[in-house]
């Protein structure tokens, strides 16, 4: 079964995290869904791909919340065997001067369409292995810098000499974010020059050929936030694999940025929005830094409601949804009815997990990500009584929900305030806080609310997805124009922007001056006539959802990067 992807596989896309499947917990956040949205499309357009990540057997972990709204925070194993058949190939990687042996797993994604793609699954899991070198590939972003590095050194150099073992012969990689950057390590010893025949000074590695072979997406618009370890933590882990004068001519001077390496040997380089590699160009003077626009993936993120509704209009959406751009011709009843029943879904599954009772024919805004300070999940509660006082003259019901990386005090504290002022609002606006965000929990939020929230600072947000996914099951966005929006947004048709990109307190008045004086008396409509708002939640489908998805994305890289 392998040999048939072995044969037709030329690309290889490496991951940290991929958001396989809703009870495969090897994702954190939106790095992950659009790794898998991005096998997904692949599926789905048939292309010769094979993805490689590590298979994280603990998981991300699984979130629950004590009474004072505290995360707590469970491991979320998987049995790689029940969804995935081992590889016969083992390879080494060379770590603190010892051989780690690295496994692994096939798992088959099937797609939709019947579309079947290869995905590898690390795993240093084996009985050849020390006790701590088994653990590796254990955790998602577990551990400190030191267990860190040996995971992107299993990912990234495990990952090709996995590939060339199982017989893939690639003509491009591409890293998704730097956590995979140490395979161009690799394929640098692939393409040395014989010592004997250089002369004094001269490069010993290929390194232009080395970056026809390489494309790097990049997706965090901080320098902060790039991977770096130190040059005596790299010392010690890697030892001579490669020598510490041409890394640190590839990697930064002080430290090993991931970023810069993968920076200084891909050829083609993109950020995820037109903003993100306006930033990414400023932030990394000197590169060429395009952009192709994330996108989500149709079949996985429309309501089965909608879906229907798309197949009777639009035959083929799913493949090609830029057909969507005709959704507007649905008859106004039909989109009302089927997004009623995807918030009924909504408010029966808020219901069952936390016990609040909302209402069917009054608003509710959704908010859920990464709770992580720079996307403000706050930001809507900084004046309670101004909120108050808008929910008095217009009711509306919240829904939330969101992860804290465990070692994201920040973020754990976001949580609890939520929690509190969840607890403060009760009697005027019913507020429900859904643990455990993960796919499953996001579908029927992004097609169940009825304006999807979004408020980072700016402009930290590189892309952003969950707003793409609401407006495929024709819920609007009011968000900060951030990432995606800046595209996404057309005032009043598809949803509505927040602040001018400025200082926090204006974002906060902005937000609620929208709520106030725009979008919730929008939806009460006038009398029983909804079509005003019918027609953004069309805006959003057929403007937003035609272009912001994972095949117009898939077949720009195929275009502009892999066929380059
Ligand atoms: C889509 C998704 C995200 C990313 O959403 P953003 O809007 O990019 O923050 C994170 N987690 C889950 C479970 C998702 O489905």
């Amino acid at each position: 079964m392998h040999e048939s992807f072995i044969d037709r596989s030329r690309i290889a896309y490496f991951s940290m995290e991929i958001a396989l499947r809703n009870d495969i917990s090897t994702y954190s956040g939106g790095l992950g869904v659009l790794a898998g949205d991005t096998i997904r499309a692949a599926a789905d357009l048939e292309l010769p791909l094979v993805a490689v990540s590590l298979v994280s057997r603990k998981g991300y972990f699984r979130q629950e919340f004590d009474e004072g709204g505290r995360q707590i925070e469970f491991d979320d194993p998987w049995d790689p065997a029940q969804h995935a058949t081992p590889l016969e190939a083992k390879v080494t990687v060379p770590i603190e001067g010892r051989d780690v042996w690295v496994g692994g797993w096939l798992h088959v994604l099937v797609g939709h369409m019947g579309g079947r793609q290869p995905v590898i699954l690390l795993d240093t899991d084996l009985p050849e292995n020390l006790g701590a070198d088994r653990e590796l590939t254990h955790y998602l972003y577990g551990g400190d810098a030191s267990y860190r590095f040996k995971q992107e050194i299993v990912l990234g150099i495990g990952g090709t000499r996995m590939l060339r073992a199982l017989g893939y012969r690639l003509r491009q990689y591409h890293m998704n974010e730097g956590h995979s950057a140490l395979l161009t390590l690799e394929l640098l010893r692939r393409h040395a020059y014989a010592a004997e025949n250089l002369r004094p000074g001269e490069q010993r590695y290929d390194i232009p050929r080395v970056r026809t072979l390489c494309n790097f997406t990049t997706h965090t618009p901080v320098e902060a936030g790039h991977d770096q370890f130190s040059y005596e933590l790299v010392q010690r882990v890697l030892g001579d694999f490669i020598d510490i004068a041409t890394l640190q001519s590839l990697a930064g001077p002080e430290r090993l940025n991931m970023t810069h390496l993968a920076l200084n040997l891909s050829e083609y380089v993109n950020g995820v929005a037109k903003r993100h590699a306006e930033v990414s160009r400023l932030m990394f003077p000197g590169y060429h830094v395009r952009s192709i626009t994330n996108g989500v993936h149709p079949a996985s993120w429309t309501s089965a409601g909608f879906a229907k509704l798309y197949d009777a209009h639009l035959p083929g959406w799913c493949c090609e949804p830029e057909l969507l751009a005709r959704a507007d011709r649905i008859a106004d009843a039909a989109i009302r009815d089927v997004h009623q029943q995807a918030k009924e879904r909504l408010i029966e599954r808020v219901r069952a997990a936390c016990g609040v009772a909302l209402q069917p024919h009054r608003p509710i805004l959704g908010f859920a990500r990464r709770m992580t300070a720079y996307k403000r999940p706050d930001l809507l509660f900084s004046d309670l009584d101004r909120l108050k006082a808008i929910a008095r003259r217009h009711p509306f019901q919240i829904v939330l929900a969101g992860k804290a990386h465990p070692r994201d005090d920040e973020g754990k504290r976001l949580i609890e305030t939520l929690h509190a002022h969840r607890r403060e609002l009760h009697d005027v606006i019913p507020i429900a806080f859904l643990p455990n965000y993960d796919l499953d929990t996001a579908l029927t939020l992004v097609s169940g609310v009825d304006v999807w929230l979004n408020t980072p600072l700016c402009p930290l947000e590189a892309s952003g997805t969950s707003g793409m996914k609401a407006a495929f099951n024709g819920v609007p966005s009011l968000s900060v124009l951030d990432g995606w929006w800046i595209e996404g947004c057309i005032e009043g048709v598809t949803g509505w922007a927040v602040g001018n990109c400025g200082a926090s307190e204006d974002d906060a008045q902005s937000l609620y001056e929208k709520l106030e004086n725009v979008v919730l008396p929008l939806y009460d409509g006038n009398g029983d006539d909804r079509s005003g708002w019918i027609a953004v939640m069309k805006g959003a489908i057929s403007k937003n959802a035609a272009y912001f998805n994972s095949h117009r994305m898939m077949r720009r890289y195929v275009a502009e990067a892999y066929m380059r």
